[in-house]
C-alpha cells in the first residue's frame, strides 16, 4: 500500500450512479469503479453510495442489510429505504447502497424505450437526500464529498446550505466532476418542490436554468472545486460550442476548475491477462495474438477470414455524440466488393442507428458484422481483434476506448477532441520520425475529413509496415494507468480543504 505524500489519510464519500462492477450504462462507471480503489491502495478511507438499482443485486458481489433505514419527506409523503452494504472488488471500498425498489428496481437505469423516466428528478432528488443520511451513518465524519454528474448535483448546494444541518457538513469539502456536459438534468420548475432548498434558491447564480431546474448546474454553483475528465474538455466547456449553456458558469469558476484525465484499470483492460480472449498477447507477440484474436472474432460474428483485410473496430453508445452520422454516411463508400477493410460494431442506443446498421450489415454481411446490444465479453474481443479503431466522437470528455484500444495494440483514429486529442497522437512526419505517433486524427469533424483519415491509417497499414508497427508498440507502452490520476485528484482535495479551512481561519 503506498500512503499518500505530505498528509494524513482522508475520509473520502464518493457519490455516484454507476460503478462497476454494479451498475454501468458508460465511462462514469469505470471511473466509479476504479478509482475508489486507487484512492483506497493510496491509504485513504474511501465509502461509495449509490442506488440499489436492479443491476447491482446480479453484479456478484455479496451484499448485506445494515442496521439503518433512511427515511425522506417528498413529494407529499414519507419514502423509506433500505441502506444496504457491499464492497468493490478486493473490499477494500465499503459501498453503500440506497435500496427503494419502487425507484430504482427497473430495467433500465435511467430510461426505456420512450425515452428518460418521467420520475428521474424525484428519483435522483430522493437519492441525494437519502445519501445525507447514509453519510450520518459513518464512522468518522467524511474530510471529502465528491459528486458525479448531475444525478448527485444537489449534495453540493444541501452541504452549501447546510441542510437539516448535518455535523459533518461544516468541514466538508465538496467536489464536483464533470463526466459529459450534455447530461445537465433539467427539470421544470416545480421540481424545486421536492428538494426542500425554497424558492430563494431558484435564481440565475443558482439553481434557475432559463426557467427550469437545472442540477448539473446546481452542483457547479455550489461545489467547492469542479473537475472534468480531461484537460482538453476543460477548456473547451469553458467556450459555448461545448458548453451546453453552461460555459459562463464555468468561466465564472474557472479558478476551481481542473481537467483530470480517465486512468485504465489495467487489470481488467490487459491483452496478456484478459479473461474474454481467445489468445493472450503482449507487446513482443501482438501480431500472433491479434491474428488468433481476429480469426476467433471473424468466426464468431460470421465475417471472412481474410488476413489480407484489416479489421475495424467501433464500440459505443449509439448517440449522436459519437459521430454515428459521420460513420454510417462514410462506411457506405467501405463496403463493397472492393473494399480494403473489414467492420465490427458494438453499440446500443438511437433506434436510427440500429436501424441504419442493421440495414448495412444485411446488405454487407461479408464486410459490416454488427451487435446492438450492451456485451462487455464483446467489448474486450473487438478490442483484441481489431486492427483499427475507430472513434469519430463530435466531443469527447474523456473517453475510455480510445485508452483500451492503444493497450491492445488496436490503432485508434480519432476526431481531436477533449480527452482524444489529449491521449493520442497523429501520425505525421514529426510524430513517426520521432516515434511518438499512436493513432490518426480527423483534420475536420465531417464525412469527408473521416475517410480520408481511414485513408490514411489504411495506406500506413499496407503500404509501409514498418511504421505500422512502430505505432501500435508506441501505444502499447503508453502508461494511462489509475495512479498518476488518482493522485491528482487526491491533490484536489487537499488543496480544496485547505482553501476552505484558509477561508476558514481567515
Ligand atoms: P461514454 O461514457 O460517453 O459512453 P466512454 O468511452 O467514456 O464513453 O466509456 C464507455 C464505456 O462503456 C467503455 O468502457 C465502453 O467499452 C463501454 N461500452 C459502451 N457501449 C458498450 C456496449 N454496447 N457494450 C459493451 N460495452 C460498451
Amino acid at each position: 500500500m503506498t500512503a499518500p505524500v505530505d498528509s494524513s489519510p482522508l475520509n473520502i464519500v464518493i457519490l455516484t450512479t454507476e460503478a462497476v462492477p454494479f451498475a454501468k450504462t458508460g465511462g462514469l462507471a469505470d471511473v466509479c469503479g476504479s478509482l475508489p480503489q486507487q484512492l483506497a491502495q493510496r491509504g485513504h478511507k474511501v465509502t461509495v453510495i449509490m442506488p440499489a438499482f436492479r443491476q447491482v443485486f446480479s453484479a456478484g458481489q455479496t451484499i448485506e442489510p445494515t442496521e439503518h433505514n433512511v427515511s425522506v419527506a417528498i413529494a407529499g409523503k414519507t419514502v423509506n429505504a433500505r441502506l444496504l452494504k457491499s464492497h468493490l472488488p478486493g473490499d477494500q471500498c465499503e459501498v453503500l447502497l440506497i435500496d427503494q425498489p419502487s425507484y430504482y428496481d427497473r430495467e433500465q437505469l435511467y430510461g426505456d424505450a420512450q425515452g428518460d423516466f418521467w420520475d428521474n428528478c424525484e428519483r435522483f432528488t430522493f437519492f441525494c437526500r437519502a445519501a445525507l443520511s447514509a453519510i450520518d451513518t459513518l464512522d468518522s465524519p467524511p474530510d471529502v464529498v465528491h459528486c458525479n454528474d448531475w444525478q448527485t448535483g444537489l449534495i453540493p448546494a444541501y452541504i452549501a446550505n447546510r441542510f437539516e444541518s448535518h455535523p459533518w457538513m461544516d468541514h466538508v469539502a465538496t467536489i464536483m466532476t464533470i463526466h459529459n456536459m450534455a447530461y445537465q438534468g433539467q427539470f421544470w420548475h416545480w421540481d424545486m418542490l421536492l428538494n426542500g432548498l425554497g424558492w430563494d434558491q431558484f435564481t440565475p447564480d443558482k439553481m434557475e436554468f432559463y426557467g427550469h431546474l437545472n442540477l448539473l448546474k446546481t452542483g457547479l454553483v455550489f461545489a467547492d472545486s469542479i473537475t472534468t475528465v480531461s484537460q482538453r474538455y476543460a477548456e473547451e466547456i469553458q467556450q459555448p460550442e461545448f458548453g451546453c449553456g453552461l460555459d459562463g458558469v464555468l468561466r465564472n469558476r474557472h479558478q476551481v476548475l481542473s481537467g483530470i484525465v480517465n486512468g485504465v484499470d489495467y487489470q481488467i483492460w490487459d491483452p496478456a491477462t484478459d479473461e474474454h480472449l481467445d489468445a493472450h498477447y503482449g507487446i513482443d507477440d501482438w501480431k500472433a495474438g491479434k491474428r488468433a484474436n481476429r480469426s476467433a472474432l471473424r468466426q464468431e460474428m460470421g465475417l471472412e477470414d481474410n488476413p489480407e483485410i484489416p479489421l475495424i473496430g467501433l464500440i459505443g453508445r449509439l448517440a449522436d455524440q459519437k459521430g454515428w452520422d459521420l460513420v454510417t454516411e462514410m462506411m457506405n463508400n467501405w463496403l463493397g466488393e472492393g473494399s480494403p477493410v473489414q467492420w465490427v460494431v458494438l453499440g446500443t442506443g438511437d433506434h436510427r442507428y440500429h436501424q441504419t446498421l442493421s440495414d448495412l450489415a444485411s446488405r454487407y454481411s461479408k464486410r459490416l458484422a454488427v451487435h446492438l446490444g450492451f456485451s462487455d465479453r464483446l467489448a474486450h474481443r473487438i478490442e483484441a481483434a481489431s486492427d483499427m479503431f475507430l472513434m469519430p466522437s463530435r466531443y469527447e470528455p474523456c473517453g475510455l476506448n480510445q485508452l483500451y484500444s492503444l493497450r491492445y495494440g488496436t490503432v485508434p483514429i480519432v476526431n481531436p477532441t477533449g480527452g482524444l486529442s489529449d491521449t493520442v497522437t497523429d501520425a505525421n512526419e514529426e510524430t513517426v520520425r520521432l516515434q511518438t505517433a499512436t493513432g490518426f486524427h480527423m483534420s475536420h469533424y465531417n464525412a469527408r475529413s473521416l475517410g480520408e483519415t481511414l485513408d490514411r491509417a489504411v495506406t500506413t497499414y499496407r503500404e509501409n509496415p514498418g511504421v505500422w508497427d512502430q505505432i501500435v508498440a508506441t501505444g502499447m507502452q503508453q502508461d494511462w494507468s489509475w495512479q498518476q490520476s488518482a493522485t491528482r485528484y487526491e491533490q484536489i482535495y487537499l488543496e480544496t480543504i485547505d482553501r476552505l479551512h484558509g477561508a476558514a481561519v481567515g
